[in-house]
């Protein structure tokens, strides 16, 4: 899918173009959640996209704001990643469902029996395990010698705890 010359004209009027370091912002019709959008090529496409397809030409799978602002359109904002990227990025600012503001009982015994594997892989700290399931380092801390939720990992014995009713 192509974008006409006559239709990226049309985007950048939408536009509130400044510097490279400021946001710019979309001045036309929004989605419910912020993002800029505008009828081109025969469909409606997201404004951000947009400003990625101008600036490299190509289509980005997924259209991430480094910003973290929805509406923005400024291409050195906006890079290409993948719906992952896109939910890791939101739990490293603890915007997601699992934010670290979030009750951490949402963790189902499937994440927890997960991040005890990553663990003991050696895959991910405790402190790169709580950035990426949105928890506190201390709750991970917990999880992952055995002193929270029991019942995700089975039967099991905490390291120098427990020995005695064994
Ligand atoms: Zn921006």
């Amino acid at each position: 899918m192509k974008l006409t010359d006559k239709e990226i004209e049309r985007f950048w009027k939408k536009v509130d173009r400044r510097s490279e370091d400021e946001c710019w912002e979309w001045k036309a019709s929004k989605t419910k959640f912020g993002y800029g959008q505008m009828g081109a090529a025969g469909t409606v496409l997201g404004a951000h996209r947009i400003a990625f397809y101008v600036r490299f030409r190509r289509w980005p799978e997924v259209a991430r704001h480094t910003c973290d602002n929805p509406g923005c359109c400024n291409p050195y904002h906006i890079v290409d990643g993948s719906q992952a990227d896109n939910v890791a990025d939101m739990w490293e600012r603890g915007r997601g469902l699992l934010g670290e503001t979030h009750p951490q009982s949402k963790h189902t015994d499937a994440d927890i029996r997960q991040m005890r594997e990553l663990y003991a892989a050696g895959a991910l700290t405790q402190k790169g395990l709580a950035q990426r399931y949105g928890a506190t380092q201390e709750w991970v801390g917990q999880v992952v010698r055995g002193e929270r939720r029991k019942k995700a990992g089975g039967p099991f014995t905490a390291p120098g705890r427990g020995c005695r009713a064994a």
